[in-house]
C-alpha cells in the first residue's frame, strides 16, 4: 500500500482554519493548555474526527484519541499525533502540524477505503507546552513518567489548578490515563532548528534525542589590585577559568557535529574592572546524542579540568550535577519513516532532536519515531513560524505511509 498521498490543500486549509482559535494580530497563535482557545480547537478537532466516523475518546488527563478500527481489533493501535496547544505568541505549526497531518491521513484512508490490519489512533496530547503548567503533562502522565495527581495539583502563574481548568473546559474524560495500550507511536513535527533547511532536505528521520550534562564550577584565587600585582605573583581565577572555557569548546569540536558546549552563566566576584577577581563561578552544558560518546565527553571534561587545576595556583571546585541520557527512538519505526520518505521520493536525512516532545515521553512506553520537516530559518515559538506547504504535505505523506507500513494492510 506504499504511495498513498494526502490532499495537501485540505491539510493546509485545516491548519489555517484552526489558527483562528487563539489567533493573534501578528499572524501567530496563543492557545495555552486548557484555555478557552484550547477548548475551541479541541471541539473542532473532535467534530472533524466524528465526521469521519472515528471513535473519539478522552482520558482523565484530557488526552484525546480518535480511533479507526483495523481488520484485527485485538491488536494494539498504531498511533500518531502531537499537540494542539501553543506557546503564548506561538506559531501556527508547532504541534498543530502533527495532529492535523494525522487528521488528513485519516481522511485519506476513509476516501480510499483503506483498512489497516491494526487499529489506528490519532492522539491530541494535553499540555505539551510548558508555558502554563509543567511541560509534557498529558503524555508524561500517560506513560507513567509523572503521577496524575501531581499533574492535577500543578498550578499556572495565576494560581489556577490544572484539574480545575481541565474540568472547566469539559475535557476531564472518563477513560483512565493508565489503561490505554499502544502498539507504536509516530509524530510529525516541525524541526524548530535550521539543519534540514541548511542541508536542503525535506524530511528528517529523527533517530533520537540528545542527552545533556550540566556542571557547576567555582574557581577561587586571590583578589588583588590590577595596577600593582605582578603577573607572576597573581592567583587569578580568570586565568584558570579561561583555560576551562577553551577546553570545553575544544571538547565540543572534538565531538563535532553532535557534540555541543555552552557556557551560559558566569559570575565574576567582585566584578570590577580594576580588581583581579577573587572568584569566578560558571556553568557548562554539554550535549551529545550518543550515550557512550556523551559519557566519554563527561570523563574528558573532568580530566581536562583536573589537569588545569593541577598547577595549584587557584582552587577549582567542579562537579557534574545533572545528567539526561540520550534517547534512541525505535530503530524499526525510524526505518519505516526512512523507507516511506525514500519510496515517496523525498530527500531525507537522519537527525536528532533536543528533548521536549510528546514522542520522547511516548518512547518510554511504546516503539516510537518522529518525522521532522523544515521550518523557515529554524524559527519556532514565534508568530513568524513558517512552513512551506509542500513540506507540510510531504511530512503528512511520510507519516501516513510509515503508519500503514507499521500497522500492516
Ligand atoms: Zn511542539
Amino acid at each position: 500500500m506504499q504511495g498513498l498521498s494526502v490532499n495537501g490543500e485540505r491539510l493546509w486549509n485545516s491548519i489555517m482554519e484552526t489558527a483562528r482559535f487563539g489567533g493573534t494580530p501578528g499572524g501567530g497563535v496563543t492557545r495555552l493548555p486548557l484555555s478557552d482557545a484550547d477548548k475551541e480547537v479541541r471541539d473542532w478537532f473532535a467534530a472533524a474526527c466524528r465526521s469521519l466516523e472515528l471513535a473519539v475518546s478522552v482520558d482523565d488527563m484530557g488526552n484525546m484519541f480518535a480511533r479507526r478500527e483495523g481488520k484485527n481489533r485485538s491488536l494494539p493501535p498504531v498511533s500518531f499525533g502531537s499537540h494542539l496547544d501553543t506557546q503564548a505568541g506561538g506559531g501556527r505549526f508547532d504541534g498543530v502540524l502533527g495532529v492535523l497531518a494525522g487528521l488528513e491521513a485519516m481522511r485519506t484512508l476513509s476516501e480510499q477505503g483503506v483498512v489497516a490490519e491494526a487499529p489506528l489512533e490519532l492522539i491530541n496530547w494535553t499540555g505539551e507546552e510548558g508555558c502554563r503548567f509543567p511541560p509534557l503533562l498529558g503524555s508524561g502522565v500517560f506513560v507513567g513518567a509523572y503521577k496524575r495527581d501531581w499533574a492535577y495539583s500543578s498550578k499556572d502563574p495565576d494560581g489556577m489548578r490544572f484539574i480545575d481548568e481541565l474540568e472547566r473546559i469539559g475535557y476531564r474524560g472518563s477513560e483512565s490515563v493508565s489503561g490505554h495500550k499502544l502498539g507504536a507511536y509516530f509524530e510529525l513535527h516541525i524541526e524548530q532548528g535550521p539543519i534540514l533547511e541548511i542541508e536542503h532536505k525535506v524530511i528528517g528521520v529523527v533517530t533520537g534525542a540528545r542527552g545533556q550534562l550540566w556542571y557547576d564550577g567555582v574557581v577561587s584565587g586571590q583578589q588583588g589590585h590590577a595596577g600593582t600585582t605582578p603577573m607572576a605573583m597573581r592567583r587569578d581565577p580568570m586565568v584558570t577559568f579561561s583555560r576551562i572555557v577553551d577546553e570545553a569548546f575544544r571538547l565540543a569540536s572534538d565531538y563535532e557535529p553532535e557534540g555541543l558546549a555552552t557556557i551560559g552563566h558566569v559570575e565574576v566576584l567582585p566584578n570590577s574592572r580594576n580588581v583581579i577577581p577573587g572568584t569566578v563561578k560558571f556553568t557548562i552544558d554539554l550535549r551529545h546524542a550518543n550515550k557512550p560518546l556523551l559519557h566519554k565527553m563527561d570523563e574528558e571534561m573532568m580530566t581536562r579540568v583536573r589537569k588545569i587545576a593541577a598547577d595549584g595556583v587557584t582552587t577549582v571546585d567542579f562537579k557534574r550535577f545533572w545528567l539526561v541520557e540520550p534517547m534512541e527512538f525505535d530503530a524499526r519505526c525510524a526505518s519505516a519513516v526512512r523507507d516511506s520518505a525514500e519510496a515517496l521520493g523525498y530527500s531525507h536525512m537522519d537527525i536528532v532532536t533536543g528533548p521536549g516532545h510528546d514522542a520522547v515521553q511516548a518512547s518510554k512506553f511504546t516503539p516510537t519515531a518522529m518525522i521532522f520537516v523544515p521550518c523557515k530559518g529554524g524559527v519556532s515559538h514565534n508568530e513568524a513560524e513558517s512552513v512551506d506547504p509542500d513540506h507540510a504535505t510531504a511530512g503528512a505523506n511520510v507519516l501516513l505511509n510509515a503508519v500503514l507500513a507499521c500497522a500492516g494492510t
